[in-house]
C-alpha cells in the first residue's frame, strides 16, 4: 500500500477525538460512582457478589445471587455488628451454581475469624473435589489451591493465621499472569506461579453441577468450618495486591474516608514509547478555519490535511476541548493549538465567531422501511450469514420460551396467581432485584420484532403472534386493576400522585421478598403498570439512592422504558391496539407524578447515578404523544430533560446543546438512550436545542470516545467498566478498563442514534458507524452455537467474550437489548426518501426489500465482507433514484456496473452514490469496492492499533491470556505486504499469527497491537 494511503487511513477512524488539558472539568466525573457501586475504588461490574453476613445470607450486590444457609448457622453480635458463625457441625452457605460462572478470573475476599486451634474450610467452588478452587485453614495455616481434573494446577503455601482475631483473607485466580495468590491482612501470604488452571474451566458457563460453598468442601464427609465471617466478596476479575489492601485498609475505622484505586493490575504499557509509529515521514500538518454561532463550540475536525514523505494525506489532531463555552460568547476570531500525538506538531484552528450565521431546522428527508419489508437471505453461495445465523438463535430461543416466566413478576406484584408450573426469571429479573420487569420489556420487543420479520414461516410467525397477544392481554388486565377497588365498594386511590405507603409499613420501601412485597393495588393511581409497585418511583422522588437496601432504588424509570418501548413496539411494529392502551395509562401516571415536582427535583433526580437512570423514557413518551397525538405526553418527555447533561445547567448556559462535552466520565449506557429521546422530542416539537444535542452528542462520542469496535465506555478514571472515561481522546491514557469495555447495550443504542440522525442529515459517517459497529460488535456479541450474548466486549490483549443467558432466563441488561438487536438485523439496510422518490442502500447484506410504495423489490446477493461485491436486481420499474453508500475506508476505488456494462461513476469515499435512472424490470447492479488492510490507531497512542480488512475488524487468536499487547510488525510500504491469507474466509497471518473477524472470535483474542513499521 502506497504510504499516502496510510494516512487517508488514519483519517477513516471513528475514534476521533479532542483533548482536554483545562482544569476544573465537570465536577461530577470526581463524584460519580461513589458509593455501593463504587466499592473501594473498583467498580461494581466487577463485583459478583457481596455477602455481608449481618443477619442474612443474602447478596448485597446487584446481581442478587442470594446465599442459602445450610445447617445450624447463626447470626451473632460481634463487636457491634451480626456476622455468620458456624460451629462446625455441618453448617455452611452455598451459593447459586452460576454464581462466577464462566467468569475469567476469580478474587475472594473477605473477613474471617478463627476460635483457639479452629480448623476447616473457607470455602470451595467447583464441580466436585477433582475440579476446584478453594481455601482452608489446617494446623499449617492458611492454603489455597486450583485443581482441576484432580491435577493441583497451583497451591499456595501455608501461612500461619493468629486465632481469636480478626483476619482479612484474599484469594486471586489470575490466568493472564497464571498465578493464584493468597493474601491475609491485606499483603501477600503466598503465591503459586504457572497455573494453567483457569476459571471457566473450574466453575464453568451453564453448568447445574456448579456448588459453591462457604465453610464447607466438596467433599460431603470432610468436616465444615468452625469460624466466623463476614463481608465476603467475589469479584470478577485479577484484584491486584493494592486494591486487596485497599479493600482492608477502608473497612477499619481511621481510614474510612480514605478512597483508595481499586481494580485488576494494569496491562503492562512500560515498553511502549508514546511517539507516533510515523515520526519522521510526517512533514506538515495544515492549519484550518471553522466558522461558528456565537454560544455555540466550533466542531473541530479530527482530521486535518497533512503531507507525509511528499504525499497529501491526512493526519489525527487532538484539539483542546473546553468544559464551557466561554470562549465563543462573543462575535470575533481566535486561534486554538492542536497537537498531533507522538510528534512536535501544533496546527492551529482559527474560529470566527459570528454573530449571525443562519442555520436551518433539519428536515426528515428519509423514511425506514418496517421490518416486515425487509428479509434477510442466505448468501450468493447459499450459505447462511452471520445475519441469518444470529437471527436464528435468537428466533429458536424466543420461539420456545415461556411468556409466563416473563409475566411472573408481574402476577406476583397485583398478588395474582401463577399458572401452575410457572418458574420466575433469574439474573436481573429474580424474586428480590429492584430492576424485574426490563426483561419483560426487552421481551415484549424482541417478540413483536420476531412477529414481523418472519413472514417467511408462517408458523413461526403465529407462535410469536400468540405469544405477544397473551403477553399483552394478561398486562392489559392486570393494568385495569390498578387505582381500583379489589371488590366492588372496596377502597381505592385513583390519583397516581397520592399512593400511600404499603399496608403496616412505616414508609415507602423496595422490600420485594416473597411474602413481604406489598400487593395493594387499589392504592396504586390508575394506569400503573410494573413488575414491582410504586414505591421506587416515589423514593426516587424523594432523594433514595442506587443500592440494594429496602431504603434504596434500582433505576425505576429505566424499567419502565424498557415495558414501555416493548408495549409500543407491539403497537406499531405488529399492530396490537392493546398494548397502546396500556402505555398511555401508564404515561399519564408517569405524567401526574412528574408534573407534581418543582424542576429542582427532577433536575437532581436525572442526575443521580443510576437511581436516575431512565433509559429512554423521554423517547418513548415523544412517541406515545406521536402514536396518539396527545401532547401531554410531548410535554412530560420535556420533563426528562436531564438538564446538567443537555444543557451544563438550570439556566441552560452549556452542555451539549452548546456542544460542550458533558460527556467524560458519565455513565455510557446511562446516557446514551437520553440522547435518542432528545432527537425523538425534536421530531415533534422542532425546537433547535434537542436536535443539536443529538448531533454534538454523536460527534463528541465518534470523536473521542470510541474503541475500534465501534462501541464506547469502559474507563480506569473513572474506575467503572461502563463509564466514558473522564477525558476525551484519552483511550489510552484514562480508557481499556481492566473491568471491561464496550458494554453492549451502548452500542446498541448508538446504533439507534446513527440511524435516526441518518433521517435527517444523510452524512454516510452515521451509515459507517453503523457498519462499524454492526459486524464488529453486534454481531460479535453472540456466542457461536446459541443465543448467549455478552455485556461487556473486553479489548484488552488476550481477552475474551463471556456469553450469557443462552437459555434467555436470566438477563442483564446487555441481555435485554440482544434480544432485540437480533429480531432487527435486517432494520437499516435500506431507507427510502420521504417522498419515496429515491432508496438508499447503506448495507451491503444478503437480503430482500419490498418496496412496496413503489412496487418495486430489491434483491441484493452477495457474499460480502466474504467478497467486496454485492450484486441488486430490480424487480418492477420506473425511476427512481439508488443513493449507494460509498464507504469512508474504500478508498481503493468504488467501481458500478449496470446490466453487465461498466458504468462510469464519480464516487468518492465517504459519500452517497446517487444512480438515476428508469428501472426495468430485471437490470442488476453490480458493485465492487476493493478491501484493503488499513490500521486504526488509539488517538493518544497512535502505536496502538487495530487491524481492518475492508469493513471487518481483525482479532489475532491468542492461545492465553496475556499481559502485554501483541507486537505487530507491518511493512511501511504498504502493509498487506506482510499479511498473508484468504479473502474468501476472512482468515489471515501475520509472522505466523492467525487473525480472523473479531464477529468470529470465540475463544481469547487481541484487538489492539503494538505497532511497529519496517
Ligand atoms: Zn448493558
Amino acid at each position: 500500500m502506497p504510504r499516502t494511503f496510510l494516512f487517508l487511513l488514519l483519517s477513516l477512524s471513528t475514534a476521533t477525538a479532542m483533548l482536554a488539558h483545562q482544569a476544573g472539568t465537570n465536577p461530577q466525573t470526581a463524584t460519580q460512582g461513589g458509593g455501593d457501586q463504587m466499592l473501594d475504588g473498583i467498580g461494581e461490574t466487577s463485583l459478583v457478589a457481596r455477602y455481608q453476613f449481618n443477619g442474612t445470607v443474602e447478596d448485597s450486590s446487584r446481581n442478587q445471587l442470594h446465599g442459602k444457609l445450610v445447617g445450624s448457622g447463626v447470626f451473632v453480635d460481634d463487636s457491634g455488628r451480626r456476622v455468620l458463625l458456624l460451629t462446625g457441625d455441618g453448617a455452611h452457605v452455598q451459593l447459586p451454581a452460576n454464581a462466577l460462572a464462566g467468569e475469567d478470573a476469580i478474587a475472594v475476599v473477605g473477613w474471617l475469624f478463627l476460635p483457639t486451634r479452629a480448623t476447616g474450610p473457607v470455602f470451595d467452588f467447583g464441580q466436585n473435589a477433582a475440579t476446584r478452587l478453594s481455601a482452608w485453614v489446617d494446623t499449617q495455616g492458611f492454603h489455597a489451591a486450583a485443581v482441576v481434573d484432580g491435577k493441583v494446577a497451583g497451591e499456595t503455601p501455608a501461612r500461619a493465621l493468629v486465632d481469636n482475631q480478626w483476619l482479612h483473607f484474599g484469594v486471586v485466580l489470575d490466568p493472564a499472569g497464571r498465578v493464584l495468590t493468597a493474601y491475609i491482612d491485606g499483603a501477600r501470604a503466598g503465591q503459586a506461579t504457572n497455573v494453567s488452571a483457569t476459571p471457566a474451566q473450574i466453575v464453568p458457563q451453564n453448568s447445574a453441577n456448579n456448588r459453591l460453598f462457604f465453610g464447607r468442601t466438596q467433599d460431603n464427609a470432610a468436616p465444615t468450618l468452625h469460624g466466623r465471617l463476614r463481608d465476603v466478596r467475589l469479584y470478577r476479575v485479577a484484584l491486584g495486591d493494592e486494591p486487596i489492601a485497599t479493600i482492608r485498609r477502608n473497612a477499619t475505622a481511621a481510614a474510612q474516608s480514605a478512597r483508595g484505586r481499586g481494580g485488576a493490575p494494569e496491562i503492562s504499557i512500560a515498553n511502549i514509547p508514546k511517539d507516533s509509529p510515523f515520526t519522521g515521514r510526517l512533514t506538515k500538518v495544515s492549519d484550518v478555519t471553522i466558522e461558528t454561532a456565537v454560544g455555540m463550540m466550533p466542531h473541530l475536525p479530527a482530521f486535518v490535511p497533512a503531507t507525509f514523505g511528499g504525499a497529501a494525506g491526512s493526519v489525527r489532531v487532538i484539539w483542546p476541548s473546553p468544559t464551557d463555552n466561554t470562549s465563543v460568547l462573543n462575535a470575533g476570531t481566535f486561534v486554538v493549538t492542536g497537537r498531533v500525538p507522538g510528534t512536535t506538531f501544533e496546527p492551529k484552528a482559527t474560529v470566527v465567531v459570528k454573530a449571525n450565521l443562519p442555520a436551518a431546522t433539519p428536515q426528515r428527508l428519509l423514511e425506514t422501511f418496517a421490518l416486515d419489508r425487509v428479509t434477510l437471505d442466505k448468501d450468493a453461495q447459499g450459505r447462511d450469514t452471520p445475519f441469518t445465523k444470529n437471527r436464528d438463535k435468537f428466533l429458536k430461543g424466543l420461539a420456545a420460551s415461556n411468556p409466563d416466566s416473563f409475566l411472573y413478576n408481574f402476577r406476583e406484584t397485583f398478588g395474582q396467581p401463577q399458572p401452575e408450573g410457572t418458574r420466575a426469571l433469574g439474573g436481573w429479573d429474580s424474586q428480590t432485584t429492584r430492576l424485574r420487569g426490563h426483561a419483560s420489556g426487552h421481551y415484549l420487543t424482541a417478540i413483536a420484532q420476531a412477529y414481523a420479520s418472519t413472514a417467511y414461516d408462517p408458523a413461526l410467525r403465529q407462535n410469536f403472534l400468540q405469544k405477544m397477544n397473551y403477553l399483552v392481554d394478561t398486562l392489559y388486565d392486570l393494568s385495569q386493576k390498578s387505582g381500583k377497588p379489589a371488590q366492588p365498594g372496596g377502597p381505592s386511590v385513583a390519583d397516581p400522585t397520592a399512593v400511600p405507603v404499603g399496608p403496616n409499613r412505616q414508609s415507602y420501601d423496595s422490600n420485594l421478598r416473597a411474602g413481604a412485597i406489598r400487593t395493594d393495588y387499589w392504592n396504586w393511581g390508575v394506569g400503573f403498570i410494573s413488575a414491582y409497585p410504586p414505591d421506587q418511583f416515589i423514593m426516587l422522588e424523594r432523594g433514595a439512592t442506587y443500592g440494594t437496601q429496602d431504603t434504596q432504588i434500582w433505576a425505576p424509570y429505566y424499567t419502565l422504558h424498557k415495558i414501555l418501548s416493548g408495549l409500543l413496539d407491539s403497537y406499531e411494529v405488529a399492530g396490537n391496539k392493546k398494548a397502546l392502551d396500556i402505555a398511555r395509562g401508564m404515561g399519564l401516571w408517569v405524567q401526574a407524578r412528574l408534573n407534581a415536582l418543582p424542576a429542582e427535583t427532577r433536575i437532581r433526580m436525572w442526575s443521580r447515578y443510576i437511581a436516575g437512570e431512565y433509559g429512554g423514557m423521554n423517547e418513548a413518551m415523544a412517541r406515545l404523544a406521536r402514536l396518539t397525538s396527545d401532547n401531554r405526553f410531548l410535554a412530560t418527555a420535556k420533563l426528562f430533560d436531564n438538564t446538567n447533561f443537555f444543557y451544563g445547567n438550570a439556566n441552560h448556559d452549556g452542555g451539549l446543546a452548546k456542544g460542550v462535552d458533558t460527556v467524560r466520565g458519565r455513565h455510557a449506557n446511562q446516557h446514551i438512550p437520553q440522547i435518542t429521546g432528545a432527537l425523538e422530542t425534536f421530531r415533534n416539537t422542532k425546537e433547535m436545542p434537542y436536535y443539536r444535542i443529538a448531533s454534538n452528542f454523536w460527534d463528541i462520542v465518534n470523536d473521542g470516545y470510541m474503541y475500534s469496535i465501534g462501541g464506547v465506555a469502559g474507563a480506569k478514571n473513572p474506575n467503572n467498566a461502563e463509564c466514558f472515561p473522564a477525558q476525551p481522546a484519552s483511550l489510552w491514557e484514562n480508557g481499556l478498563a481492566t473491568g471491561g469495555q464496550n458494554e453492549t447495550c451502548a452500542t446498541y443504542n448508538i446504533l439507534k442514534l446513527d440511524r435516526q440522525l441518518f433521517m435527517y442529515e444523510q452524512a454516510p459517517k452515521y451509515m459507517d458507524h453503523y457498519e462499524r459497529a454492526l459486524y464488529n460488535h453486534i454481531l460479535a456479541s453472540v456466542a457461536e452455537a446459541d443465543a448467549g450474548n455478552t455485556y461487556h466486549v473486553p479489548l484488552n490483549p488476550g481477552a475474551r467474550k463471556s456469553f450469557g443467558n443462552a437459555n434467555m432466563t436470566g438477563f442483564t441488561c446487555c441481555n435485554g437489548t440482544a434480544l432485540e438487536s437480533n429480531t432487527k438485523l435486517q432494520d437499516s439496510i435500506y431507507f427510502q426518501s420521504a417522498d419515496h422518490q429515491a432508496v438508499y442502500v447503506n448495507l451491503f447484506i444478503p437480503s430482500t426489500l419490498n418496496w412496496s410504495e413503489r412496487n418495486v423489490t430489491l434483491q441484493q446477493v452477495t457474499d460480502y465482507p466474504y467478497a467486496d461485491t454485492t450484486k441488486l436486481i430490480v424487480k418492477g420499474s420506473g425511476r427512481f433514484d439508488l443513493k449507494v453508500r460509498v464507504p469512508s475506508w474504500a478508498t481503493r476505488g468504488f467501481f458500478v456496473k449496470i446490466n453487465g456494462r461498466d458504468e462510469a461513476v464519480k464516487a468518492t469515499p465517504g459519500a452517497n452514490l446517487t444512480i438515476s435512472r428508469t428501472w426495468r424490470d430485471a437490470d442488476t447492479v453490480e458493485l465492487r469496492m476493493p478491501f484493503t488492510f488499513r490500521l486504526d490507531h488509539l488517538v493518544d497512542q497512535p502505536n496502538v492499533a487495530s487491524l481492518f480488512y475492508g469493513p471487518v475488524l481483525l482479532a489475532a487468536e491468542e492461545p492465553e491470556a496475556r499481559t502485554d499487547w501483541r507486537k505487530v510488525e507491518l511493512d511501511v510500504t504498504d502493509i498487506s505486504k506482510s499479511i498473508t491469507g484468504d479473502a474468501a474466509s476472512l482468515r489471515f497471518q501475520i509472522a505466523g499469527v492467525a487473525f480472523k473477524p473479531f464477529y468470529e472470535t470465540y475463544g481469547r483474542h487481541s484487538v489492539y497491537f503494538q505497532v511497529a513499521f519496517k
